[in-house]
């Protein structure tokens, strides 16, 4: 597998291009089923996601919306537990379907707020997509509707998420060695 480094530390290849693609197209197939004929608006989360929601919404077949929002509480390779910035929401969310498009959900801290949003502004429904997800970090009761993967405990970069600012135009997704 391959490895690499971002500035102090080193990376192995975990998910593949490939297999990102093929699990993005499947989310893509189940929500043009499932959401077809509603009136949906989704919602990226940057920065992560941006690599994911163009991804996923370049393959989505009914007419639908797309906006961003702006929400971090990471810095360095360990979660601060704060949420530091919230911009963005200029689109129209009441009595929308909303599906929020996150890069990955680890405590579910910043999924919690988002939605806290999202019900103050009236959203018809909410239903959420992660590209990743660590449910051995999971915190919270709010389910999960459409998730890439399930992954370990672990720091990763890669396809959107970064070390430091850095790492996020890789096309797979690197886990931390050390
Ligand atoms: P949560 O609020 O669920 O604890 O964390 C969500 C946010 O933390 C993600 O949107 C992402 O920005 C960041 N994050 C959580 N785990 C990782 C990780 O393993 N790598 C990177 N680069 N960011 C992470």
């Amino acid at each position: 597998m391959k490895e690499i480094h971002i500035l102090d530390k080193k990376f192995r290849e975990y998910l593949t291009e490939k297999v990102i693609q093929q699990r993005i197209e499947e989310l893509a197939l189940q929500m043009n089923k499932e959401l077809a004929g509603k009136e949906v608006v989704f919602l990226g989360i940057l920065n992560g996601a941006f690599l994911f929601a163009a991804d996923l919404f370049r393959r989505i077949e009914f007419p639908a919306r797309i906006s961003f929002v702006k929400l971090a509480s990471y810095q360095g390779t360990s979660s601060s537990g704060s949420i530091k910035e919230l911009i963005g929401w200029n689109e129209d969310i009441k009595d929308k379907a909303i599906v929020v498009i996150e890069d990955i959900v680890d405590t579910g801290n910043t999924l919690e707020r988002i939605i806290g949003e999202l019900v103050i502004r009236k959203a018809a429904e909410v239903r959420i997509a992660s590209l990743l997800y660590k449910p051995l970090a999971y915190t919270k009761n709010i389910p999960l509707d459409y998730i890439g993967f399930e992954i370990p405990n672990d720091f990763v970069v890669g396809f959107g998420l970064d070390y430091d600012g850095f790492g996020r135009n890789l096309p797979s997704v690197y886990t931390l060695i050390n």
